[in-house]
């Protein structure tokens, strides 16, 4: 038996008929029982968005240079109607909650749209995005391995395109 993250795999179409057959084996049931006991359940309050059900993530990193321009990416992604995301310095840092982090120690995603602001493409990140149907690159590196993965790239200054694109949405 073997199970993966949710979202790391596109769901395959079934392909009917399907015939299976049920062995039943004889087991210890005994050996079987679990050592581990739940104590108690603490939930995550933090957590207000379901990255992992998201059509659409924008992502921020460190890029952004300073918590304070993370309000760039929660516009963004209000007038876009997505979920934000964030690559893992950011976390580090204390900018946003662990709950928002996208890659290898945090959610794999797998969005209709990626926008990933900011962040170089580390694989840890790609880990946990890369099968997002398209994905888009605002870096102002053109070198960043973001744009070997991307659909599209924005190659630019963040301070400068966010805000642009923000606004041309909201003029609808
Ligand atoms: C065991 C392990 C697990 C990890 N797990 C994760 C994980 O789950 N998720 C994760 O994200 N990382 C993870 N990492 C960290 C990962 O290796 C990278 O360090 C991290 O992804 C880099 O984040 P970043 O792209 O935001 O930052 P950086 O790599 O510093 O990239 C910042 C980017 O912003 C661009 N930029 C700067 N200024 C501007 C501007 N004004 N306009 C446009 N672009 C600009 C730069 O060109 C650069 O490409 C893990 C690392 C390890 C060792």
């Amino acid at each position: 038996m073997s199970t993966v993250r949710p979202r790391v795999f596109k769901k395959n179409l079934l392909q009917a008929p399907h015939a299976g057959q049920i062995i039943k084996v004889d087991f210890n049931k005994a050996a079987l029982t679990s050592k581990t006991k739940l104590l108690n359940f603490v939930a995550d309050l933090t957590e207000k968005v379901k990255l992992e059900e998201a059509d659409i993530i924008v992502s921020g990193g460190r890029g952004l240079a300073k918590p304070e321009n993370f309000q760039l990416i929660r516009d963004f992604a209000a007038a876009l109607g997505a979920a934000v995301g964030s690559s893992r310095p950011c976390v580090d840092e204390g900018w946003i909650p662990y709950s928002h982090q996208v890659g290898q120690t945090g959610k794999t995603v797998c969005p209709k749209l990626y926008i990933a602001v900011g962040i170089s493409g580390a694989v840890q990140h790609m880990a946990g995005m890369q099968t997002s149907d398209c994905i888009v690159a605002i870096n102002d590196d053109p070198s960043a391995p973001i744009f070997q993965i991307a659909t599209y790239g924005i190659v630019g200054d963040l301070f400068k395109v966010v805000p642009a694109l923000t606004q041309q949405l909201k003029n609808g």
